[in-house]
């Protein structure tokens, strides 16, 4: 086992050991390969440098209570690139090969999966460039696939904690017809202004509204939107949200505590009707929220310091999944080693 403080790694790029690689030219990928080097060798007219012709994917593996490594939900990860790369007219990796190349990156890595008491975990990103040199504005025919991984800490050290999040309009990260639902980098660029000016003002988290209106809740930076009303699980939906996985597997869970699901256009004036937000993704499953500001209306939605009893049973409800703890009735999970 890596003698890392696993406590304290945070969310950075740790090397490991191996990375996996394909590539794909005159209509077929290459095998699988794998290598302990930590560069790619790029030309410098490669369309993805410019014209950000790229997509990529996160998930994690964990160690579970009974010390087995997990692997949450690849396929979903697998299909959303497969999503992700026909909206950018990128080459799609096969669900086979994408899964094989995870799998074998966390067992080719097995001493960098965190042991289970740390709570952190080893997040794997799946990589999907467009390698074709050209000067033109057109569809990459090549491309390469990587898949690396990298220890990370927990989210929350030393229990979740609510977060504020600010309403700001100066920057849309996504149009309704644009690339917001496909994991393209572009969309990452477009949000970075935001991003920075609300961490300076002290807020966790930029709340996006749709573009065409800005009446209408998107994301909270690169996480989905829920809120709890009236034993409802209600969550926005857009043609520019990207469909987290992590939101789809709260909606199941929510579903089996009984709750009812609604996933409908969540417009800024509802915001105060829920009893408890979150925002979720994979790096986090829930960030709580404990407070959402409108810069420009001046409007304060506060939903308390402290953590909501759904939020709570249900973060509780996909760990538990995660970490071995309860049966995977629903067949998430792929037992590495
Ligand atoms: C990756 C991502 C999410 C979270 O998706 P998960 O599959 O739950 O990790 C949410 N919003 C955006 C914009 C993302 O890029």
């Amino acid at each position: 086992m890596s003698t890392l403080d696993w406590g304290n790694i945070g969310f950075g790029y740790i090397k490991t050991n191996i990375n996996a690689r394909a590539n794909f030219k005159d209509g077929e990928w290459s095998e699988l390969q794998f290598t302990d080097s930590e560069y790619i060798n790029m030309h410098i007219s490669t369309t993805c440098l410019h014209y950000g012709l790229q997509c990529f994917e996160g998930l994690k593996a964990f160690r579970g209570v009974d010390g087995k490594v997990r692997l949450f939900r690849v396929e979903e990860n697998a299909k959303r690139m497969q999503a992700s790369a026909r909206k950018l007219c990128l080459p799609e990796p096969s669900v086979e090969m994408f899964t094989k190349a995870c799998v074998e990156v966390v067992k080719q890595n097995i001493d960098f999966v965190p042991p289970y008491e740390s709570g952190a975990s080893l997040y794997l990103r799946p990589l999907l460039l467009g390698t074709k040199i050209d000067l033109g504005v057109k569809a990459s025919k090549e491309a390469m696939f990587l898949v690396f991984c990298s220890p990370v800490g927990p989210y929350f050290k030393g229990g979740m904690t609510p977060i504020k999040v600010v309403i700001d309009r100066i920057q849309d990260r996504a149009a309704p017809r644009g690339t917001g639902d496909v994991k393209a980098g572009g969309n990452y660029a477009s949000s970075i202004l935001s991003g920075e000016k609300a961490h300076t003002m002290g807020y966790a988290n930029v709340m996006y509204l749709d573009a065409a209106e800005h009446k209408y809740i998107e994301e909270c930076g690169a996480a989905n939107f829920f809120g709890i009303k009236d034993g409802t699980y209600v969550t926005p939906k857009s043609p520019s949200i990207l469909p987290s996985i992590t939101n789809k597997s709260l909606r199941q869970l929510a579903e089996d505590m009984g709750l009812k699901i609604e996933q409908r256009p969540v417009a800024v004036t509802e915001l105060g009707e829920f009893s408890e937000a979150g925002a979720c993704g994979t790096a986090a499953v829930i960030s709580p929220i404990e407070s959402i500001y409108d810069l420009d209306t001046n409007e304060l939605v506060t939903y308390g310091k402290e953590v909501g009893p759904i939020c709570k049973a249900l973060y509780d409800g996909l760990r538990d999944i995660q970490y071995g703890r309860t049966e995977d009735k629903y067949g998430w999970i792929i037992v590495v080693e």
